[in-house]
């Protein structure tokens, strides 16, 4: 019998060492048994997943094409080294011992028994089972077709328990290899994953990162990926690796879920392939499986699930075709490594979809309060004019009493009031709103302060308040809009103006700090609390201190400076104490040198 094991009905022919100089060194082996040994066929395989596949056959063409690549189910082999005779290094099964379907199994040279106790016959089995440090069978050397028709003399089994050493150390090396290189392959893969998948702002683009990576690194037919909903509760959306939508029946989805919930909890991975019972699964689920992609040249698949802590996020699908090779245990293990890095990358995409989706909610709800504001507004502006007119028309007339002109006079000043109000929301609405943006452009700063300062002179002057500029000699640039930036600077100077008591001093200082310019008001006034300070940036908040609410005030003045600030990319500060006075601190960026 050929090489005394079984041979399998379909050739697996998926795997054959890759490393050629392994592949080339145990062909040399089986040749040295064929030439130097005296036997007509010799054929060593390795032990791969549940089977020994054949990677050298020496001797006989005719073997050699017919057993190359085939794969024999371990337990066969292993039944028949059992009751093998024990030769040592070597078993001898003699031909009315063999269990094995040889018609099935085998390859049967076409030649006669011969005569005699010693004689060997076709059906004759010679192995020499190859083991590791552990005791486990890690590959077969077998040996067949004595050139002399006899069973092997003394000095043949000698020369042979020396090829059988041989080949034991070149199968155990070859796997060596062939695993290292596969760690290698995978972890690459891995490290792959993790750059690419993480920080990616969509789960699709978590996938259009990955895909590529994931059926190259594992090299699979195809992949898709399934996810939970954001709340767990059944399954969302599935992506493909080559981007097409994938449709899977409803019962294959439910049935996707619950395997990868299992899976996750169990930190497991499951093989899945067409012909062969898989754990966990009944006949009918494989069928439905298999049956969905039917037509896909998927024959085997690799599950695996997507998960991050605690949370089962989806699963994982890798797929092969029937000539593909056989999914390892390193590849299970990483693909579940993979399974934790995918499902960090994806909590971090759907975070990210979230906190995207609650800024659009947002920045609507804002756009939709600015064009309140704008709108109603615009309505109260022009019945004001008209009104601000018709009282100094009135007021002009001569003919009014004096009771009356009180009466017109405290009108008047109300509806000067209702329009600063009515201004300062036009404006607020204005740079409040993000569809609205600024163009920014160099700004000298000290012109603007120049202009402000100049605004406020008579104000300040009515209260004998000394303003102070300080500011470099050479022009501060800040990169904005102008007409904003003196709105900014008027607002927080006129502020200091009204909170400070007579006869004391206001302080605006200019200066630029590596990329930043500062623009500080400072005055000695009323200060402010606290409490009070957080607020302040709030539309028409108004202190509750009774010497700020004397002076007049919209309480919309800081909430313009706020969003100005904001539209500019900078930032304020502000320190202040009760009755020694505040400094606002305005940081913009500078214009490049
Ligand atoms: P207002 O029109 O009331 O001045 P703002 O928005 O400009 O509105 O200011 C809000 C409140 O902040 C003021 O009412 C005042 O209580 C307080 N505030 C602002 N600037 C100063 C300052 N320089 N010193 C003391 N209090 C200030």
């Amino acid at each position: 019998m050929s090489s005394d094991t079984p041979v399998p009905p379909d050739r697996a022919g998926s795997w054959s060492l890759s490393d050629t100089s392994s592949r080339d060194a145990l062909q040399l082996i089986a040749e040295g048994v064929t030439e130097l040994a005296g036997f007509g066929v010799a054929a060593i395989r390795v032990v791969r997943d549940d089977g020994l596949e054949v990677v050298a056959v020496a001797g006989s063409d005719e073997a050699r094409e017919q057993l190359m690549g085939t794969r024999t189910p371990t337990e066969l082999i292993e039944a028949e080294i059992e009751h093998a005779d024990d030769w040592g290094p070597l078993r001898f099964v003699p031909h009315d011992r063999i269990d094995l379907d040889v018609e099935t199994w085998g390859w049967v040279p076409d030649v006669e028994p011969r005569e005699g106790p010693d004689a060997w016959h076709p059906m004759d089995a010679l192995l020499a089972p190859l083991y590791d440090g552990a005791g486990t069978l890690r590959g077969l050397l077998s040996i067949d077709l004595p050139v002399d028709g006899r069973r092997p003399s003394d000095a043949q089994r000698r020369l042979l328990e020396k090829y059988a050493e041989q080949a034991s150390r070149a199968v155990l090396t070859a796997l060596a290899r062939e695993e290292l290189a596969e760690q290698v392959r995978l972890s690459n893969t891995a490290r792959t994953i993790v750059r690419r998948a993480s920080g990616q702002p969509s789960l699709v683009r978590v996938l259009e990162e990955c895909g590529e990576a994931l059926v190259d690194g594992f090299r699979a037919l195809g992949m898709w990926i399934q996810t939970f909903d954001a709340n767990g509760t059944g399954s969302s959306s599935v992506y493909a690796s080559d981007g097409t939508g994938v449709e899977l029946p409803r019962e294959l989805v439910d049935m996707a879920d619950r395997s990868a919930r299992r899976a996750w909890d169990d930190q497991t991975v499951y093989v899945l392939s067409k012909d062969r019972m898989t754990a966990g699964l009944r006949d009918d689920q494989v069928n439905l499986i298999f049956g969905s992609i039917a037509g896909s040249g998927v024959d085997s698949i690799l599950f695996v699930p997507l998960g991050a802590g605690p949370d089962r996020l989806g699963n994982l699908v890798l797929t092969r075709a029937a000539d593909g090779p056989e999914w390892t245990e390193t590849e299970a293990s990483a693909a579940l490594d993979i399974g934790h890095d995918l499902g960090g990358a994806i909590l971090n995409a759907r975070n990210f979809e979230r906190e995207h989706r609650l800024v659009a909610e947002l920045r609507a709800l804002d756009t939709y309060k600015s064009q309140l504001i704008a709108t109603v507004s615009h309505e109260l502006k022009n019945p004001l004019t008209a009104i601000v007119g018709h009282l100094e028309l009135l007021e002009s007339a001569g003919e009014v009493s004096d009771k009356t002109r009180t009466s017109l006079a405290a009108m008047e000043r109300g509806a000067q009031r209702l329009e600063r109000v009515v201004d300062d929301l036009l404006l607020l609405s204005k740079v409040g709103d993000p569809a609205n943006s600024i163009i920014p452009r160099p700004v000298d700063l000290r012109s603007i302060v120049d202009d402000v300062f100049d605004l406020t002179a008579v104000a300040a002057a009515r209260r004998n308040l000394t303003v102070r500029v300080e500011a470099p000699p050479e022009p501060v640039v800040a990169l904005g809009d102008a007409d904003e930036l003196d709105r900014l600077l008027t607002n927080l100077v006129s502020n200091a103006v009204k909170y400070t008591p007579v006869d004391r001093a206001i302080t605006v200082v200019l200066a630029r700090k590596g990329n930043e310019i500062v623009l500080s008001c400072q005055d000695e006034g009323i200060g402010i609390s606290d409490a009070d300070r957080g607020n302040l940036f709030r539309e028409f908040f108004r202190s509750s201190n009774p010497v700020a609410v004397a002076q007049p005030g919209t309480g919309l003045g800081l909430a313009i400076v706020a969003r100005i600030v904001e539209r500019h990319h900078g930032r304020i500060e502000v320190e202040s104490e009760i009755g020694v006075g505040s400094t606002f601190r305005v940081f913009l960026p500078a214009a490049p040198a």
